[in-house]
């Protein structure tokens, strides 16, 4: 079977995610949600909620969000953005398993995005828990971060984990972009399926690094 795309459904996962009951048990993902004070709650919500829905469907994880806390970014780079998450994360004592955080561009930033590119959604290369997406409003973006979560073995490889730099520029050629996992993708992500958060993968490479 081809995996057919469309709108907002992935027809590769459905057929295959019946077969077995270690794949068909749902996995429960609690996410914690950092966000500014001034961007759109509701907005964001629905975006991650159909995120969400479009991952489920693929691979049996269920992503939910299960708090909400505002931040005010100190932080720009990948690595700096990463860094404050996982500082202001200390302070939280509730458990947990991943952390989306919201960054929003101010004028300057987004000038330059639109005129050179730049990243859209960055995830820690530690734990592979924390994620900060500047594009909290596309859906491929976002795909592409929670795949993070769940793949070790390569990090840009095909489907929605191909080649970000494609997508780089602005946002032109970003839209159409694929929410689909290929195959191979689909299977190394329900392997992991089960994965502790607190616990550092083995990864193949590292780049985005944080310090506990
Ligand atoms: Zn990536």
């Amino acid at each position: 079977m081809t995996a057919s795309c469309g709108g907002m459904s992935c027809l590769n996962g459905l057929s295959n995610l019946n077969n077995g009951q270690a794949s068909f048990a749902i996995r429960e993902v609690a996410a914690v949600v950092l966000i500014p004070e001034s961007e759109d709650r509701d907005g964001v919500k629905m975006t991650l909620n159909k995120a969400f829905a479009i991952f489920f469907q693929q691979t049996g994880i269920k992503f939910y969000i299960k708090d909400w806390r505002t931040i005010s970014w100190r932080a720009s780079s990948r690595t700096g953005v990463l860094q404050q998450v996982a500082d202001e994360m200390k302070g939280y004592v509730q458990p947990y398993d991943v952390v989306i955080a919201i960054y929003t561009m101010n004028l300057f930033q987004q000038f330059v995005f639109n005129a050179l590119g730049g990243w859209m959604g960055v995830v820690d290369d530690v734990y592979r828990r924390f994620v900060v997406v500047r594009r909290s409003r596309n859906l491929h973006v976002l795909e592409h971060e929670l795949g993070h979560l769940f793949l070790f073995k390569t990090t840009h490889d095909g489907g929605v984990m191909g080649a970000y730099i494609v997508c780089a520029v602005g946002d032109h050629l970003c839209t159409g972009n694929s929410v689909c996992f290929n195959e191979a993708e689909r299977q190394e992500i329900i392997e992991n399926k089960w994965r502790d958060f607190s616990t550092k993968p083995e990864l193949s490479e590292r780049q985005s690094l944080i310090h506990d």
